[in-house]
C-alpha cells in the first residue's frame, strides 16, 4: 500500500498543475477527463481490439499500424494519450512488455498497471532474464522463438497482438476475446482454450 501523499508533495502538485496550465500545456479538466477514462478502461477493451484483430484483417492492418486510431475505431477516447504501438506476436517471435523506468502502460485500453508490473524485480528482470521470468509465469518458450523486450515510456505505450490459439476456428469476436487476458496483452502469457486438449 502506498503511503498517502505528504502535505507539501500536494502543495507542489498544485504549483505545478498551475503553471501547466498557466503555460495552456493543460488544463484541470483535461486532467479530469483523462483520469475518468483510465477509471472506465479494463483489458476487456484490449481484448476486443485482439478479437476484432483476429476476425478482420482490415482491422489487423489498422491495429499495426496505428493502436491509437484502432482504439478510436473501439469507442476508446485516445484524447492526449501517448501513441500506442501494438507488437504482433509471430511463431518465431515473442514480445514482452516491460516499464523499466516506473509504470508506463497502455491504461487507455488496459486500465490500470496490476502491482507486479510497477515492482523493482519484474521492471529489471524482465530485461535481464525474460525467458526466466516467463517459465516463472508458466510459459516456456521453445530456443527457436525470440523474445524481444520492449521497453513502455511516458512517449509510447506499447500492448502485444498475440497469436490466436488452434481450436478457436468459428468463434465470433464475443467468444475470442473471452480468453484474451490481461497478461497476455503485456507478453507475460500466451491465450488458451480451456478445456482438455483434443487427442493428436
Ligand atoms: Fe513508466
Amino acid at each position: 500500500m502506498a503511503a498517502p501523499p505528504r502535505p507539501e508533495s500536494l502543495a507542489l502538485l498544485d504549483r505545478l498543475m498551475a503553471a501547466l496550465e498557466a503555460k495552456g500545456v493543460v488544463t484541470e479538466a483535461e486532467i479530469a477527463e483523462r483520469q475518468a477514462n483510465t477509471d472506465k478502461a479494463s483489458p476487456e477493451t484490449g481484448a476486443r481490439m485482439v478479437a476484432r484483430a483476429w476476425t478482420d484483417p482490415a482491422y489487423r492492418a489498422l491495429l499495426l499500424s496505428d493502436g491509437k486510431a484502432a482504439a478510436e475505431q473501439m469507442g476508446v477516447s485516445m484524447a492526449g494519450a501517448p501513441p500506442l504501438g501494438v507488437l504482433e506476436n509471430t511463431p518465431a517471435r515473442h514480445h514482452l512488455v516491460v516499464c523499466t523506468l516506473c509504470s508506463c502502460y497502455p491504461r487507455a485500453v488496459l486500465g490500470y498497471p496490476p502491482g507486479w508490473y510497477k515492482s523493482f524485480a519484474y521492471r529489471s528482470r524482465a530485461v535481464r532474464e525474460p525467458r526466466v521470468v516467463l517459465a516463472e509465469w508458466g510459459l516456456n518458450l521453445p530456443d527457436s522463438v525470440e523474445v524481444r523486450v520492449v521497453d513502455s515510456t511516458a512517449d509510447y505505450r506499447w500492448m502485444v497482438l498475440p497469436m490466436r490459439p488452434a481450436g478457436t476456428e468459428g468463434w465470433d469476436e464475443a467468444r475470442l476475446a473471452s480468453i484474451i487476458t490481461r497478461d497476455a496483452l503485456v507478453g507475460v502469457a500466451v491465450p488458451k482454450v480451456a478445456g482438455p486438449r483434443p487427442a493428436a
